[in-house]
C-alpha cells in the first residue's frame, strides 16, 4: 500500500552542487541549507567529505558544517567515502548523520574508489559502525543500484544481497540511487518491493536523477512499492560525471508537488520552494531544470475579494 506521508531529504547542497563547474560561496550554500528549512526540510544533506582536488565544489565541506544553523529537530547529513571522510565528518561536531556509499559492481566501485563492490559494502558498514560509535545516525546507499555506466544492466538479486549485508550494520535507512538517470518504474517497482522485504524494518529510501526523463515516475513507483524517504534537490540540479546530460537529480518541488497532489505528505511547503527555486535561478545565474515553477500555480489560489 502507498505510503501516505514520506520522509524528505533535500541533497541540493550537496548532489546538486557537486558537480557545478562554477564555486558556490560557502554563505549561499549556508543561505540553500536555511531556506531548505524555512520551506520544511528536516533531513538535510549538506556538504561531502571527499578529497577537494577531486570535487573541488566540496572543498568547503568543513566551512559549512562550522556555518550550519542550529536548528532543533533538523537532522545534517554528511556524505562521506572512506574512514578518512567519516573521522573529518565526525570531528564537525555539527553533523547527526553520515551517509555511507557503496556501489553495485567492481566497474564502477574500482572507477569510484579503487576497490571492489563487496569491498566497498565493508567499507559502507564500517563507516555506519563510526558513526555510531560517535553517537551519530549511520546509512548507506548503494550507488547505480539500477544500472551502471560501466558494466550496464545490474543484477537485482546482486542489489538485494548487498542491501541485506548493509542492514547488518543496522543503519537508520538503506538507500537505493539511480547514479546515472537509467531506471525505468517497472524495475523500480520490483527491486524496491525485494530490498523491503529483505531489509524491513528498516525503511528504504529512494535518490533518482532524471537523465532520461523517468525520474518522477520512478519516485511514484518506489513510494507505491514501499520506500518511505525520498531525496530531492532543489531545481533539480546535480548532474553525475559519469552521466553527461543536462538534467539532474529529480528536483524537490517536482517531486513535492505531484505527491502533495497524489495525496502524500512530505511536510514541505511548495510555495516556499518555488521561491527557493527563484532565489536559486539567480544565484546559478540560469533556469533551472525542474518544471513546476515554471508554471502557473495549481489549483488556482482563491482570490481576495
Ligand atoms: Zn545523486
Amino acid at each position: 500500500m502507498t505510503a501516505r506521508a514520506i520522509t524528505f531529504v533535500e541533497v541540493g547542497p550537496r548532489d546538486g552542487l557537486q558537480n557545478e563547474k562554477m564555486l558556490v560561496a560557502t554563505a549561499d550554500k549556508l543561505d540553500l541549507i536555511r531556506r531548505s528549512i524555512a520551506a520544511g526540510a528536516r533531513r538535510i544533506e549538506v556538504t561531502s567529505f571527499v578529497n577537494p582536488k577531486r570535487v573541488p565544489q566540496m572543498a568547503d565541506a568543513e566551512d559549512v558544517c562550522a556555518g550550519l544553523p542550529a536548528t532543533g529537530g533538523v537532522s545534517y547529513i554528511g556524505l562521506v567515502m572512506n574512514a578518512r571522510g567519516a573521522e573529518r565528518a565526525i570531528a564537525t561536531g555539527t553533523l547527526h548523520e553520515l551517509g555511507a556509499v557503496c556501489v553495485s559492481t567492481d566497474g564502477f566501485a574500482m572507477a569510484n574508489q579503487g576497490q571492489t563492490s563487496a569491498e566497498s559494502v565493508d567499507a559502507a558498514k564500517a563507516i555506519i559502525a563510526m558513526a555510531q560509535a560517535a553517537g551519530l545516525k549511520g546509512q548507506a546507499t548503494i550507488g547505480a543500484a539500477f544500472g551502471c555506466p560501466f558494466e550496464g544492466e545490474v543484477s537485482e538479486d546482486r542489489v538485494v544481497a548487498m542491501a541485506a549485508a548493509l542492514a547488518e550494520a543496522n543503519p537508520i535507512e538503506v538507500a537505493l540511487a539511480d547514479t546515472i538517470g537509467v531506471a525505468d518504474p517497472a524495475q523500480v517497482t520490483r527491486l524496491v518491493r525485494r530490498v523491503v522485504a529483505a531489509v524491513g524494518p528498516i525503511p528504504v529510501r529512494v535518490h533518482f536523477h532524471n537523465t532520461r526523463g523517468t525520474g518522477i515516475a520512478n519516485v511514484w513507483a518506489a513510494v507505491e512499492a514501499g520506500a518511505t524517504v525520498v531525496d530531492a534537490a532543489l531545481g533539480g540540479l546535480g548532474g553525475c560525471p559519469f552521466a553527461p546530460g543536462a538534467a539532474g537529480n529529480v528536483s524537490s518541488e517536482d517531486v513535492v508537488y505531484m505527491l502533495h497532489r497524489a495525496g502524500v505528505e512530505t511536510g514541505m511547503d511548495l510555495q516556499a520552494l518555488i521561491e527557493t527555486n527563484r532565489w536559486l535561478a539567480g544565484v546559478m545565474d540560469r533556469e533551472l531544470p525542474s518544471m513546476v515553477a515554471k508554471a502557473p500555480p495549481f489549483p488556482k489560489p482563491v482570490q481576495e475579494i
